[in-house]
């Protein structure tokens, strides 16, 4: 396998980057991490990732015993070394394993790892030229009172069993609802509807109960740039099944057309011809990688 990790201070191969099965990360889902991408080179808004995996640390009292100088640097090590040209670059931090005997999460000693892989896409090219098949899920997204969703976190049992759910379907990927009905997040990604065309496109994406995430945010800024209404609002099921167009947006892979939802043609479009807002968000997503404001060079490692 390709790539670099980071585990207990050193960098190992990623077939040699492990943890102890009485860690809480792998036995309670008590971890969080995040993910940011090199394209060609180069960091895609690394900033906004060290300032979310902060805060979903300092959420969860968790402490990676590193500063954010050092993550930072950790990253770009692990990318360095991986010889990597585009990356999908993990950190994470997990409760670590409790003294002997102890229940109490506060005698366990926080793990911190990195690693970067080859860029993962979070559907197959050739879903992507179509556009997706999205499935709404009949589980209910775990609620945001209970595990707060802008903390990055592995609570996936829903997600995962909505992808199976979506899959039995001939779907590509699902999106879950919440309590009242309000459309969520999905397995890595937001959600945009437009609704209206033309001079009245605006888009909306859901406000609450979802991941706030940098690609959720770099498209609300292409759209105020472009003068594109944004509603950041609860978002119901209808008026997502009323949509012109549906696009996600995710680390992986930027703005992503969705093609169909349960089985219908959004905008009555055919496979593959997207809606002219969802064309101007994935040219201009990609274009920005150019940006040096946004974007930082791998570099040398330490
Ligand atoms: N929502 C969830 C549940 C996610 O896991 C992710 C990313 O993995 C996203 C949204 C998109 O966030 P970002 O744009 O920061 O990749």
């Amino acid at each position: 396998m390709q790539g670099c990790a980071f585990v207990d201070g050193h960098y190992v191969a990623p077939e040699d980057a492990k943890i102890s099965v009485f860690d809480w990360g792998f036995l309670h889902s008590d971890a969080t991490y995040d993910v940011a991408h090199v394209w060609q080179g180069r960091f895609f808004r690394l900033d906004d990732h060290l300032d979310r995996f902060e805060a979903s640390l300092r959420a969860l009292r968790l402490d990676p015993g590193l500063t954010r100088a050092q993550m930072r640097q950790v990253m770009h090590g692990c990318v360095q070394r991986a010889g990597l040209r585009d990356a999908y670059v993990e950190l994470l931090c997990t409760r670590g394993v409790p003294a002997a005997g102890s229940r109490d999460p506060r005698t366990c000693r926080n793990r911190f790892m990195a690693f970067a892989i080859p860029f993962v896409w979070i559907a197959d090219p050739d879903a992507q030229k179509r556009g997706l098949d999205l499935v709404v899920g009949s589980q209910q997204r775990i609620a945001a009172g209970s595990v707060d969703p802008r903390v990055k976190n592995y609570h996936w049992l829903d997600f995962v069993m909505g992808l199976f759910q979506a899959y039995d379907r001939g779907g590509d990927t699902v999106v879950l609802l919440d309590a009242a009905g309000h459309v969520t997040e999905g397995p890595g990604f937001n959600v945009f509807a437009v609704l209206g065309r033309g001079a009245d496109a605006r888009i909306v994406t859901p406000a609450r109960g979802v991941l706030e995430g940098v690609s959720r945010r770099t498209m609300i800024e292409l759209a105020h740039g472009m003068g594109l209404p944004v509603e950041v609002r609860d978002l119901a099921l209808a008026e997502l099944r009323s949509a012109d167009e549906i696009f996600l947006s995710s680390t992986g892979g930027g703005a992503i057309a969705v093609h169909r939802l349960d089985g219908v043609p959004i905008g009555g479009r055919a496979a593959g011809n997207f809606g002219a807002v969802t064309r101007q968000m994935q040219a201009a997503y990609w274009a920005l990688h150019d940006d040096p404001r946004l974007t930082e060079p791998v570099r040398g490692a330490d």
